[in-house]
């Protein structure tokens, strides 16, 4: 296996969901958290998703992490790029899409690149250069109110050009539906009018599958998820990735299996509540007796390690918002989520050396703060257990073989906890 495409994504769940579209195109996928200590030259697979942090950081640091990856990737057999960002476009006319992208395009020297966020599994359709969540447009849908990127204008054209210094055209729909000769015409004419970048119309994934065959031979690509499987099937149809029984397949261990949740979205509450309900083994976190002293961990540990073999077991700092408001009145916000993230950053550790090999973790910042627990650097990326949501194995770093399942805190059907592990077997 030689790596064939280098992405780099702008936050860490949005890289995970990449990285699974590109499983799901054929290819097997590792996702890195930033540049690996090795670099990418150890990575045994076809793509790498390389997860950032400069979504909402100053555009000149998300420019200089993304060219830095970009650089370490190019060291590799990589011989296209990608560049992840959100299905709903966040950015502002500070950054950081554009400005990113336009420096990986010089650096490339791309010529003219594609934008195209769609992803109509989940309603981001583009039509005349504008966004709808499903028959909203984007300024309309409840992203105009984003704390961090408020989306006031649905016209992508509009808010690509206030991000760079690029001509910015459009492939219509026409020409999407006509196909990919259509769309190649389109782009050789951008081209030729200094159009550098383009925003790509795209409603359904019929035309994420063509614009996958039309984009393949584009050194540079940038995008929501939906483009990785129509690229992704392109390329094992040209041979360019040799086909694979499974793309999906980890190499799975032996051992025990454990929930840790610190999430307290209503989805997980539900998840936690059928898991109990099928005689799933639950301890409770108690975040003041955390803070209070270390005893509380020692005790969580102690009760694992007793409990590790009546699987499935889970350990649990998700409450109510009334409880949680509790815990927070006395400790306050900050502390009370530090407290917790700290127990399970510590916990999952302890827990594989008892000999667990298969672990869930519920919450985006549980999952940020057990994956730096564990030091993990690289995930290969394996089934899908719901949308969104794949087992990963840790490939690099001290944790390498566990198998890992992060769930952000809204993911996953009521029914996640009760067979995840199945999914596995
Ligand atoms: P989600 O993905 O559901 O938002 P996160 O892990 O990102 O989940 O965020 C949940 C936050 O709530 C974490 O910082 C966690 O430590 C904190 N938390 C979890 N349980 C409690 C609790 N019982 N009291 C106070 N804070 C809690």
């Amino acid at each position: 296996m030689t790596l064939w495409l280098g992405c780099i994504a702008d936050d860490f769940t949005g890289a995970t969901d990449m990285a699974s579209m590109l499983v799901k195109g054929g290819l097997r996928t590792v996702q890195t958290i930033g540049i690996p200590p090795g670099g990418f030259e150890n990575i045994a697979a076809d793509a790498v998703v390389v997860a950032l942090k400069s979504r909402s950081i100053p555009a000149e640091e998300a420019v200089a992490q993304s060219l830095e990856v970009l650089a370490e990737l190019r060291k590799t057999t990589a011989r296209r790029f990608f560049f992840k960002y959100c299905s709903t476009f966040d950015s502002t006319p500070a950054g950081n899409i554009g400005q990113v992208a336009e420096a990986l395009e010089q650096e490339l020297r791309a010529d003219w690149v594609p934008f195209c966020p769609a992803l109509p599994v989940n309603g981001r359709t583009i039509f005349n250069g504008h966004l709808f969540v499903g028959d909203k447009l984007l300024n309309e849908s409840g992203m105009e109110n984003h704390p961090l990127n408020p989306m006031t204008d649905s016209d992508l054209r509009r808010v690509l050009a206030a991000q760079s210094a690029a001509k910015v055209g459009l492939i219509p729909a026409k020409a999407v539906r006509e196909g990919a000769d259509a769309v190649r015409r389109a782009i050789v004419s951008h081209r030729r009018s200094d159009t550098h970048f383009s925003i790509v119309d795209c409603v359904d994934d019929a035309d994420l599958d063509l614009l996958g065959e039309a984009f393949k031979d584009l050194i540079l690509v940038t995008g929501g998820s939906g483009l990785a499987v129509g690229l992704g099937r392109a390329w094992v149809k040209e041979r360019r990735v040799e086909e694979h029984e499974d793309p999906a397949a980890l190499d799975v261990r032996d051992g025990y299996t454990a929930i840790l949740s610190g999430s307290c979205s209503n989805a997980t509450l539900g998840q936690i509540a059928a898991f109990e309900a099928s005689g799933g083994l639950t301890l409770h976190l108690d975040p003041l007796a955390l803070a209070k002293s270390e005893e509380a961990l020692n005790e969580a540990i102690a009760w694992a390690a007793a409990s590790l073999g009546y699987e499935p077991i889970a350990i649990v700092a998700s409450e109510t918002p009334e409880k949680v408001e509790e815990a927070q009145s006395v400790l306050g916000v900050e502390r009370a989520g530090q407290v917790i993230e700290s127990a399970f950053a510590k916990l999952a550790p302890a827990l594989i050396e008892k000999g667990l090999t298969k672990l869930v973790v519920a919450g985006g910042e549980t999952s940020g703060a057990v994956v730096s627990g564990l030091g993990v650097n690289a995930l290969a990326i394996g089934p899908e257990i719901d949308p969104g949501v794949p087992w990963t194995q840790v490939v690099q770093g001290e944790a390498e073989g566990l198998c890992l399942a992060l769930k952000s805190g809204n993911f996953g059907a009521e029914d996640f906890f009760t067979k995840v592990f199945e999914i596995l077997d």
